[in-house]
């Protein structure tokens, strides 16, 4: 008997670890899923909770409703929990929350929830403040909505930072999206330091530490692989990153998909050798579901190459770890 001889072209996966979720999205999803167990369906749920299809997806087969704006849930749904996404809402969002007495939990990252604070610390100690950040992301929104609005400026790029005029003469502060590009974003603080040295920087940075790992993960993948594909969402900003740092980092082919389906095969021709990411919202099922579209049409080896071990995990909101009222038990 002879040994069946594979006619596939052989190719090395190099898994990229840590990648996919992160503790913020864990956790927010897990609080949808909770209130779902908890209070019963509907639970609505103020855009995406995190940026992916598939996740929403999931969410909405269970019982979650998506909508944009508060004033989208029908007035006799009012008494329905509500849940605000992980990149964080304008104060304006629980307070409007509030006045139609709806009943709000909110999972927001506590990364983001900490640049919320930094940026009410700066503004009570008066300082003028700058953000790096991608306009019209929901964080940026987030952050520049915990202050009256004009109070923050906006820096999107280098050339902003060279431009930027302070408004107030007051003493300036920066703080920063927490899913930038590592890279991208020191070149911008170090325009500001120089022209202004005096700028008050973050105690500890607001670039997370997912955002940092899964990118560090990249760089080290990326010269050792042909190609490399970041599984995510066109709109979620740490899964961009990761596709930018890979082309930088010299992958010729560098495609972010968010699921097989959207492979492009001809691109993939002829490569012997592929990184694999995806960033901190997409759930690991869908990284297997390109290694076994890629071991359709290849002999696929995969190997892991680990930068860091994660250990964080945040505690999920105080309504959730409650028991149910039916089961109340005495307070602690
Ligand atoms: S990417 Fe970072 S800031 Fe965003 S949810 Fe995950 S841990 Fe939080």
């Amino acid at each position: 008997m002879t040994a069946a001889i594979s006619t596939k072209p052989p190719l090395t996966v190099r898994l990229c670890a840590p990648r996919g979720f992160c503790a913020g999205v864990d956790r927010a999803i897990q609080i949808v899923e909770l209130a779902l167990e908890k209070f019963g369906r509907p639970v609505y749920v103020r855009h995406e909770i995190v940026h992916n299809r598939y996740v929403v997806d999931g969410l909405k087969a269970k019982g979650a409703v998506f909508v944009e704006e508060l004033s989208e849930i029908p007035a006799d749904h009012h008494d329905r929990p509500v849940i605000f996404s992980a990149h964080g809402v304008p104060k304006s969002v629980p307070a409007d929350a509030q006045t139609r007495q709806m009943f709000y939990l909110d999972a927001t990252c506590p990364l983001v929830s900490k640049v919320h604070k930094e940026a009410e610390i700066h503004h009570k100690r008066e300082r003028e403040i700058v953000l790096i950040g991608h306009n019209g992301h929901p964080e940026v929104i987030g952050t520049m909505g915990q202050l009256p609005e004009g109070t923050v400026s906006l820096i999107e790029t280098e050339e902003d930072a060279r431009s930027f005029e302070p408004k107030t003469g007051r003493p300036l502060a920066f703080l920063t999206q927490t899913t930038l590009s590592v890279d991208d974003t020191a070149g911008i603080v170090a325009v500001l330091k120089e022209r202004f040295p005096e700028i008050v920087a973050p105690h500890k940075e607001d670039i997370c530490y997912a955002t940092t790992n899964r990118q560090e993960a990249v760089k080290a993948v990326a010269p050792l692989v042909e190609a490399m594909i970041v599984v995510g969402a066109p709109n979620s900003s740490n899964s961009q990153r990761l596709r930018e740092v890979a082309e930088r980092a010299g992958c010729r082919i560098s495609h972010l998909v968010q699921r097989a389906s959207e492979i492009d095969w001809a691109a993939f021709e002829g490569v012997t050798s592929l990184g694999l990411s995806a960033g901190a919202s997409a759930p690991e099922t869908l990284v297997e579901e390109i290694i076994d579209a890629f071991s359709q049409r290849f002999e696929v080896t995969v190997e892991t190459v680990r930068t860091a071990d994660e250990t964080i995990s945040f505690n999920l909101p105080r309504e959730l770890r409650e028991p149910a009222p039916a089961a109340a038990t005495p307070a602690e």
